[in-house]
């Protein structure tokens, strides 16, 4: 039994079939890549975990519950946050400002920018905040404007933005597009070391394969709507079925 178990996932787009019949066990605790070529329905099926589309057919279950219907917040309560490929984070607040609005959100059920002058006062916000910070090791930059830095640390705290509300599933839709390769390295380090310490599941779709290969402890290849191989990194490189569907041969 996986934490995220999908069963028979079909969605269509008009007559554009982005799904077929998709089935996929995500393990608690691990890495799970997603990969594929473009357009081979990855992103399609991240948003049908998170409330973004419905499948026409088919199951979603997270940690016994079911995941259609629901919306982005209520799936967001139950324990999967998602990370999107620019980070979401408030550029004109501080770090420490920034970790303080998931604490609050988490704790209090509301999610409000103007909290933020009423709990600054508020040792529970504050010590959730830093130890937050700590896990992502970024507590000597509390105090630094978000805009003013670089991607890697961006990504670094908008994990710590995500970790303050109690993720058991953490999504991410390409984390390093962009990135130029230490701020990827920094982000590989700063996953691996997240799993390590909090076990969180994670899903991940990719298209660096460093990046999969340095995290991933289980693969599964879309092509055309279809998992096409499932399987660990070693079987995953010179498997027949994934060099076809990339090269197109
Ligand atoms: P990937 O993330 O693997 O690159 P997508 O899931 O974005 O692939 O897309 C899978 C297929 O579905 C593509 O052919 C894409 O053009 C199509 N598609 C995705 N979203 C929509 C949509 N909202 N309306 C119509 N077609 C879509
Ligand atoms: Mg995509």
């Amino acid at each position: 039994m996986g934490i995220l178990e999908i069963q028979n996932v079909n969605k269509s787009f008009g007559g554009l079939k982005a799904l077929q019949n998709v089935n996929l066990n995500i393990e608690e605790g691990t890495i799970h890549a997603i990969i594929g070529p473009n357009g081979a329905g990855k992103s399609t099926l991240l948003n049908c975990f998170v409330g973004k589309l419905m499948p026409d057919t088919g199951t979603v279950t997270f940690d016994g519950h079911s995941l259609l219907g629901k919306k982005p917040h209520e799936i967001n309560q139950i324990g999967v946050s998602r990370v999107f490929q620019t980070p979401e984070i408030f550029s004109d607040l501080s770090v420490f400002e920034n970790v303080m609005i998931p604490c609050f959100a988490k704790r209090d059920g509301a999610f409000e920018l103007n909290a933020l002058s009423r709990v600054q006062g508020q040792s529970d916000i504050r010590d959730k905040a830093e130890q937050m910070l700590i896990d992502v090791n970024m507590i000597d930059k509390r105090d630094m404007i978000a805009s003013s830095m670089s991607r890697g640390d961006k990504r670094r705290l908008e994990m710590a933005m995500c970790l303050a509300q109690d993720p058991k599933l953490l999504l991410l839709d390409e984390p390093t597009a962009g990135m130029a390769r230490a701020d990827t390295n920094n982000t590989i380090e700063l996953l691996a070391q997240i799993q390590d310490k909090r076990h969180i599941t994670m899903a991940v779709i990719e298209h660096d394969m460093h990046v999969v290969f340095s995290l991933a402890q289980k693969i599964s290849v879309l092509a055309q709507g279809t998992v096409i191989v499932e399987d660990l990194p070693e079987n995953i490189k010179g498997h027949p079925k994934v060099q076809e569907a990339y090269l197109g041969t």
